[in-house]
């Protein structure tokens, strides 16, 4: 029997209250949790095994949680402090997985909405990836290439305890690239005497994968070409408003460039630039080298190919096809949202983790936007973590052709997988798909455990 809406609403809101009172103040995981509460709380009315067995009051408690001190010495010999975290939130389906985000805002609840989050992502990979998050509140902008290696060796001194090929294995995010990496992997390997798959993300030379840089954007980038061509649309002649001008916003820019769209805005803390013209290619290739060598600010851009710069703004009010909010969480509000769907957008992909809020979300959802939540659109980058995984353990590598086929295959399953479950009067919502069959699968294996 299915439950009425004001059944299902007073369903929700009671089980958000009993979360809230637990978890005091963590406003960012109450987010993701009602989220995710809003299309599980019915699915699991209707599916009562899952209500008799609690999961989703377990599945919303992480395994453990872990904090520690990481100190490390600046360029001026100076002593600093900074706070280390691992969430390892659920390894029902595999070993732990996720990202490490390092930038100054970060705290536990940034953590635990990013790891739980990470549970449903990694089930809808279809690959066999539990779910973790952490990272630290250090902030790699300004330091010094040797502040950033000092700081990485003492973060992994300790997090070494924790990790493993068959227990848990980070990857960057945020702050996190082939540079940090490098030296995280470098420390384990020292402290270790071992030279294992322990972190995903790692240069070609020493066992990375080809694709994994460039699979979060090109994976996003696919599943709305996957939700548009199942409403007979592509991505083909498209104007796209992207957020953010790191790894997501990169390749996620390239593969539209490819697909024969036009992105006109990239972004960063500081704001974001509008190219009417166009990022082209080669400009492209400018973006990278400012951001990932030079490390400077998006407001160049605007100088080097003269176009406006809005300094302190975000780009949603730019008239567009589609969006591509690829920085940072709750980057997206209400207002952005409407101001899209008054310029026409008829397709948002989420590069980021959770940029748009629950009313944007509601927003899109009221006017037929077709919506790639996070949890489904960004996982291409996990998904070929998982395949660097394989290859470190089968000691061989694929070829670039090869994982692309691989990555697009596994884009368009997670998107039918997503299809079983989004009907809504005849309107796919992506969000309730994405939730209940990311859900299950994890569910379905907790069950099986037994009471644990
Ligand atoms: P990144 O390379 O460090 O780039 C982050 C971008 O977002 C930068 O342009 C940054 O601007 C901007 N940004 C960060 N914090 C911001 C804030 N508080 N307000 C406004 N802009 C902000 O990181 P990334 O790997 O591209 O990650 C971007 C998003 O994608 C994150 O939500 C991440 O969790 C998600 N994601 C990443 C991956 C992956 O494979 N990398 C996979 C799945 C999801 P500044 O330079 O000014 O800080």
């Amino acid at each position: 029997m299915s439950m009425t809406m004001s059944g299902v609403a007073s369903g929700v809101d009671a089980f958000m209250e009993q979360i809230s009172l637990k978890n005091p103040g963590q406003n960012e995981f109450l987010q993701a949790v009602y989220e995710v509460a809003e299309h599980v709380v019915p699915f699991i009315e209707e599916n009562p095994i899952y209500k008799q067995h609690k999961i989703l009051e377990r599945i919303i408690e992480p395994d453990r949680v872990i904090v520690f001190r990481v100190t490390w010495q600046d360029d001026n010999g100076e002593v600093q402090i900074n706070r280390g975290f691992r969430v390892q939130f659920n390894n029902a389906i595999g070993p732990y997985k996720g990202g490490l985000r390092f930038h100054p805002s970060v705290s536990m609840d940034t953590f635990k909405f990013l790891g739980f989050e990470q549970v449903f992502k990694n089930s809808l990979t279809t690959l066999p990836m539990g779910a973790a998050k952490g990272g630290s509140d250090f902030d790699p902008k300004g330091k010094s290439d040797t502040e950033v290696m000092r700081f990485c060796q003492a973060f992994m001194t300790e997090l070494i305890r924790h990790i493993g090929k068959d227990t848990d294995v980070p990857a960057g995010d945020i702050g996190v690239g082939a540079r940090e990496i490098s030296y995280l992997f470098g420390q384990h390997k020292r402290l270790t005497n071992r030279f294992t798959g322990v972190l995903t993300g790692k240069s070609i030379e020493y066992g990375g994968s080809l694709i994994r840089k460039e699979a979060t954007g090109y994976g996003c980038v696919y599943f709305v070409e996957n939700m548009l061509n199942h409403a007979n649309n592509s991505v083909e002649g498209k104007t796209c408003v992207v957020s953010g001008s790191g790894n997501v916003a990169q390749y996620t820019t390239e593969k539209i460039l490819q697909l024969g769209g036009k992105v006109v805005t990239l972004s960063d803390s500081a704001g974001f630039i509008h190219d009417p013209e166009g990022v082209t290619q080669e400009k492209l290739e400018w973006v990278v080298d400012l951001k990932t060598n030079r490390r400077g600010r998006i407001k160049e851009y605007a100088d080097e190919f003269n176009c406006d710069y809005f300094e302190g703004q975000r780009p949603w009010s730019v008239p567009c096809d589609l969006a591509f909010p690829s920085a940072t969480q709750n980057e997206l509000q209400v207002e952005d949202a409407e101001a899209l769907v008054k310029n026409g957008c008829i397709a948002v992909g989420e590069g980021a983790n959770m940029p748009s809020t629950p009313d944007a979300i509601h927003v899109f959802r009221d006017n037929k936007v077709l919506f790639g939540p996070g949890k489904a659109a960004n996982a291409g980058g996990v998904a070929i973590s998982g395949l660097e995984m394989s290859q470190n353990s089968m000691r061989l590598s694929w070829d670039r052709e090869e994982l692309e086929k691989r990555l697009r295959t596994i884009m368009s399953r997670i998107h039918e997988q997503c299809l079983e479950y989004s009907d809504e009067n005849g309107f796919n919502n992506y969000v309730k798909g994405a939730n209940i069959a990311g859900f299950k699968k994890v569910a379905d294996a907790m069950i099986s455990f037994g009471v644990m």
